[in-house]
């Protein structure tokens, strides 16, 4: 028997090399959760036909001296990740029956080290949620507690690995969809820099904010997944050539809190408590902790809820039942348009899109979206700023713990707030990691944020190795 709930991807790694188990061995132990555990918890869409065939591929590379650290490491896909010849939805009854005509660039990557794709994961309908409540494919359940939320709208992609249904898992983030999600299941979830990881290949939400990464148990799970998937791609046009990433390591140790954003309403007393002990542990290990003034950062939200549907609206302009997926028949065009668009898409999606579209209509086009952009440049100086000073800056990752449920879905604007600490870093389009920093009363896992300068992943990474040492 595999002991799939402490392995890590270099335990992993060790046991394949040395012969202890095959690549085959370990996909079937994964395979065996699966089929035990999805039924309840609807973490996977689909597990992949071809999986076993994958791991032969990996075996293969073992077996001649080529396997790398991913080699042979079973990884789970939201299903808004394009792998050749498989269905990717993500999550909408739109695409329902959509094949992906060739691979993301990050599959591309990790294919060529033999990495295992075990099949894609729940999340919520074109990444719009906080809960995977808005899947058109049923909620994912919490593996913690199957009461609660797992979060989203990456809910599948943290379920797959907190119910050890895939080693470690690759979701996407727009405004806090890996790190909330991770931060409701007790994982750890990584954002990367804006441009650090392809994005050619996956489905487009909000372009000028999303980003992939990594899900795991531990940091350095997360961050070897994040290396293997870290390239310039000349097929992303805001993938951020080699020559221009930071040979600078300085690391001071310093945690700037913006505290009167914390002071803000909303925010769970227990969320809180929470922090302040993490704090104080940090403080323990030698950081030096102090209060930083980020006027603006209240506005993230705001300018986030602006955006994000303007984007989305223009980017899903494409799903109009000629060129993909699903497509209801009439005799007019415009019919097939409406038709196809108000039957495929559920009700968050249609809301977005209604918000974007006036967004970006004449006469409020100036007072809403490019007021928002200029807001954005603002946060974005206020913070590039502040690192002069600090190292990271520190948050909780979501304003309160994991929630039931139906709690929220009834109201959109408590479900917005789920990004409230989250969002500045996509606005900003720096890097940012959740790490799991203890329980509630009730059990329920809390998570503790960190978001670094551009191109500096190193310090969360650091960071979050000390902070797991603490908790
Ligand atoms: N919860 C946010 C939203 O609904 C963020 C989603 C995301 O990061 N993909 O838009």
């Amino acid at each position: 028997m595999i002991d799939l709930k402490d392995l890590t991807i270099q335990k992993a790694h060790e046991s394949l090399k040395n012969g202890e188990y095959t690549v085959t061995d370990l996909v079937n132990a994964y395979l065996e959760v699966i089929k035990e555990k999805n039924k309840d918890i609807n973490a996977y869409l689909e597990v992949y036909s071809d999986v076993l065939d994958q791991a032969k591929v990996a075996e293969e590379m073992f077996k001649n001296g080529t396997a790398t650290l991913m080699t042979g490491i079973p990884i789970a896909l939201k299903d808004n990740i394009l792998f050749d010849g498989h269905i990717a939805s993500a999550s909408s009854k739109i695409l329902g029956n959509y094949k992906a005509t060739y691979d993301a660039d990050i599959i591309k990557q990790l294919k060529s080290v033999g990495t295992v794709f075990l099949g894609r994961v729940n999340m919520d309908e074109f990444a719009m949620g906080s809960s995977t409540e808005t899947s058109a494919y049923g909620n994912t359940k919490n593996p913690v507690n199957p009461l609660y939320v797992p979060g989203g709208s990456s809910g599948g992609v943290v379920a797959s690995v907190a119910m050890n249904g895939a080693l470690v898992a690759l979701g996407s983030d727009t405004g806090g969809s890996i790190r909330q999600p991770a931060s409701f299941t007790g994982l750890v979830g990584l954002k990367p820099t804006y441009g650090n990881v392809s994005r050619s290949g996956i489905i487009s939400m909000a372009s000028s904010l999303d980003q992939v990464g990594p899900i795991g148990k531990n940091v350095s799970d997360v961050e070897i997944l994040y290396e293997a998937i870290n390239a310039y791609d000349k097929n992303d046009s805001t993938s951020i050539p080699k020559e221009k990433r930071v040979k600078d390591k300085s690391f001071r140790k310093i945690l700037g809190v913006p505290k009167s954003f914390l002071a803000g309403d909303g925010i769970d007393k227990e969320v809180l408590e929470n922090f302040e002990q993490s704090c104080e542990k940090l403080k323990k290990e030698g950081y030096k902790i102090v209060d930083v003034s980020l006027p603006l950062i209240k506005y993230s939200l705001a300018v986030y809820y602006i955006i994000q549907p303007a984007e989305v609206s223009s980017n899903l302009a494409r799903y109009d039942g000629i060129r993909y997926g699903l497509s209801l028949e009439s005799d007019k065009l415009y019919d097939v348009y409406a038709k196809t668009r108000g039957v495929g898409f559920g009700k968050e999606v249609r809301r977005r899109l209604l918000l974007g579209t006036y967004i970006l209509s004449h006469g409020y086009y100036d007072a809403y979206y490019n007021k928002a952009v200029k807001v954005r440049d603002a946060i974005s100086l206020e913070l590039r700023n502040i690192f002069k000073d600090v190292d990271a800056i520190i948050t909780p990752t979501s304003p309160f713990p994991p929630f039931k449920f139906g709690e929220k879905s009834k109201d959109p604007v408590s479900m917005y707030l789920s990004d409230l600490f989250t969002v500045p870093a996509n606005i900003a389009g720096i890097p940012a990691i959740s790490l799991p920093s203890g329980i509630t009363k009730d059990g329920l896992p809390l998570g503790f944020h960190i978001m670094a300068p551009e191109l500096r992943e190193d310090i969360l990474f650091l960071i979050g190795k000390d902070f797991e040492k603490l908790v």
